[in-house]
């Protein structure tokens, strides 16, 4: 099951927490849209609530109300193609001997099975196959016999993939963040209290400021009375695995992500795309609203060049239109890209378009929109992409596709181009992203690229030493040096 998912968590001194829950909740929507939850605690038990759809749609007034306390977690969940419904909702909340937990996942283990397995002889039972079941029996199991800290320790030794968590134990909030720091966990802090959250825009929703990124392998507890937390740094990689499509794709642009502001990382990379295959084209356009950031750094850096050339919103996106990337069929998904996305006829007519978007998977979107823009009269249309060609699945909890449907994982460049019908198509390499990101390669999770990846996984490679040469140091040195 992969889960791309959003968590928050929240330690008030004495107010309620379940609306600025909601409320962040609401900031990480764009995380997952198929169901939301809020666990909180009063100091005397525990309250929680989960429902599908959107966080508007999960919660009414009385259900807010009913979640007491002053501290909580949150969840919005990922589509995934299979398994809707109310099954797999966080926070996954249990009541053991010793207390109750409620715990919100974001990621995705790569030994499930082995450790539900493990428990499974030990007398626990499973209402669901999702991972997050199974490291909250892990940890419920520890705590019977450790401290929280010790547990939670204990725990991450156990767990191996993604995992940024946020933890209810009885009344106090802890987040978790995986020893190779594969997706996001920031620390934020109220005027009366903190904050943890998948994204920095969640913080600043609540009018927060961001402390700082929760450090790979880092654990840190929230005080219960919300007047402090403490950091236990309780894992250590070799290097971390951070996973580069949150900056390409996932992530809000206005959130910044391990020091990085995503929305000039998407600029930049926008202006890597120009600098590595620029054409001479009459205007550059968006696919919106992934291609924006992407768009606007490459015809920033055309112009700075001197190029002639419009930058324009010449498609139009109606908002009303589900997601393309989640429809069963083929032809579905062909269709909704024609309802999703017109063209502005006058701006592509006669001319010559480049049409700027984050990523291709299937190819769906850009060989629909070769064929649309043709069909408002454009003479050529050329595509960039801002990231690599996307190969191989995700096993790290962003829901790819499998091989079969990845129109890069067995065809060339040349081939993609063909196939989605642009006169010409160029992507970004995985080198041009660490070089943007100002990581080295091996601090990044590519495998989607690569097929190689940062945990062993039954039938991938793995190996990042030597699949990955570093290329922080790829730079020739300059003539004379
Ligand atoms: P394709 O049409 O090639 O299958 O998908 C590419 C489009 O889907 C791009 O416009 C990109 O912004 C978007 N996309 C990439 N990854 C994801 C994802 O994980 N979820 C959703 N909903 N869209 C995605
Ligand atoms: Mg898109």
């Amino acid at each position: 099951m992969h889960e791309k998912c959003g968590v928050v968590g929240i330690a008030l001194r004495d107010r309620e927490v379940a609306r600025p829950l909601y409320y962040s909740l609401y900031a990480l929507q764009h995380r997952g849209q198929e169901a939301a939850g809020i666990a909180t605690h009063d100091g005397f038990q525990q309250y929680d609530h989960t429902d599908t759809g959107l966080v508007g749609d999960a919660f009414d007034e009385a259900d807010i109300d009913d979640l007491t306390g002053t501290r909580g977690v949150g969840h919005v969940r990922y589509p995934t193609s299979g398994g809707v419904g109310t099954c797999c909702a966080q926070p996954f909340s249990v009541s053991f001997k010793s207390g109750s937990l409620a715990v919100s996942h974001n990621g995705n283990l790569v030994n499930t099975e082995a450790l539900r397995d493990t428990l499974a002889e030990d007398g626990h039972t499973f209402t669901t196959d999702a991972d997050t079941e199974v490291i909250t029996h892990e940890l419920a199991r520890n705590l019977l016999s450790a401290a929280p800290i010790q547990a939670i320790a204990e725990t991450m030794e156990q767990i191996h993939g993604s995992y940024s968590l946020t933890v209810l134990h009885d009344e106090t909030v802890y987040g978790i963040r995986d020893p190779k720091g594969n997706r996001p966990l920031v620390l934020g802090e109220l005027d009366d209290g903190y904050v943890l959250a998948s994204e920095s825009a969640a913080v600043e929703t609540l009018d927060g400021e961001v402390i700082r990124d929760v450090a790979p392998g880092e654990v840190i507890r929230l005080a219960t009375d919300g007047t402090e937390y403490t950091s236990h740094q309780l894992a250590t990689a070799e290097s971390a695995a951070h996973c580069f499509f949150e900056y390409v794709y996932f992530a809000r642009p206005d959130s910044v992500i391990d020091g990085r502001r995503v929305y000039e990382v998407r600029r930049d990379l926008g202006a890597r795309l120009w600098e590595q295959s620029g054409i001479d084209t009459d205007v550059v356009m968006p696919v919106p609203d992934s291609g924006r950031a992407f768009a606007a750094g490459y015809a920033g850096a055309a112009q700075d060049e001197g190029a002639d050339v419009e930058f324009a919103e010449g498609l139009m996106k109606n908002r009303y239109v589900g997601r393309t990337f989640i429809m069963p069929t083929q032809e579905q998904r062909e269709r909704a890209v024609r309802l999703k996305l017109n063209p502005i006829k006058h701006t592509v007519a006669g001319r010559s378009v480049t049409i700027v978007d984050d990523s291709i998977v299937r190819g769906t979107t850009s060989h629909q929109l070769v064929d649309i823009v043709r069909d408002a009269g454009a003479e050529a249309v050329h595509i960039r992409i801002g990231a690599p060609p996307i190969a191989a699945p995700c096993y790290l909890g962003i829901d790819m596709p499998t091989r079969e449907e990845l129109i890069a994982a067995d065809m060339s460049v040349d081939e993609i181009e063909d196939a989605i019908g642009a006169d010409s198509l160029a992507y970004l390499t995985a080198a041009d992203i660490a070089r943007v990101l100002d990581f080295d390669s091996t601090e990044l999770c590519l495998g989607c690229v690569s097929g190689a990846y940062p945990y062993d996984i039954e039938g991938e490679k793995s190996d990042r030493e030597t699949l990955y040469p570093p290329v922080g140091v790829e730079d020739p040195p300059a003539e004379g040096d």
